[in-house]
């Protein structure tokens, strides 16, 4: 158990796996503790482990995007990624990573209390469902069927949405991307006000 600082410096000096051989900085997760809404990529990229914030790229300009258009204010949510560790060009997390790396984010859903957990993509959305031992779909092509319906697991709503990066490489995504994210938007509304 420890608090936010702490947890990012045990972050910043972590070697628990072959990720932080190459990296330049590991990237903790930041926001408002208490936040009702906690973001979770999948690793931040290359560029955001220089000043090690995550969604601080294009990615995060479009995925501030995607929020608005359903209402929520990025900077309103905690940010964090199921690898705080940027992955190799082209590289995808392998499951030994993940283990590794999971107890941060557990650690971060105990510190900052949200009731809503946004994992962004197929891999931050298989990460939570292992984390809270949700038995996962046989197909990785199954998970995007997931997008846009709430799971209801322990004391949160597990809300899984395609992650913003998908967009760079087809933009045919755009519309039904924007669909899901103002779906999450009237979700909120509906459910919990
Ligand atoms: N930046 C992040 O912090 N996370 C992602 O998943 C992508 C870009």
């Amino acid at each position: 158990m420890c608090d936010v600082e702490v947890l990012a410096s045990m972050i910043k000096s972590c070697n628990r796996c072959d990720l932080a051989l190459n990296r330049k900085g590991a990237v903790p997760g930041e926001g408002p503790i208490g936040a009702r809404i906690l973001l979770v990529g999948q690793a931040p990229f290359d560029a955001e482990q220089i000043n090690g914030r995550p969604f601080w790229g294009v990615t995060g300009s479009f995925l501030r995007y995607l929020l608005g258009r359903g209402g929520v204010k990025f900077y309103d949510c905690w940010r964090t990624n199921l690898l705080k560790c940027p992955l190799p060009r082209y590289g995808r997390p392998k499951w030994r990573q993940v283990y590794a790396c999971l107890p941060y984010l557990k650690e971060e859903l105990r510190l900052v209390r949200p009731g809503i957990i946004v994992p962004l993509g197929k891999w931050a959305t298989k990460g939570i469902m292992h984390l809270f031992g949700i038995p996962r779909p046989e197909k990785n092509s199954m998970i995007p069927q997931m997008f846009g319906k709430p799971l209801y697991v322990e004391d949160y709503i597990v809300f899984p949405l395609p992650h913003p990066a998908s967009l760079i490489y087809k933009s045919t995504l755009w519309n039904p991307t924007v669909d899901l994210f103002e779906g999450f938007g009237e979700f909120l509304s509906r459910e919990l006000n």
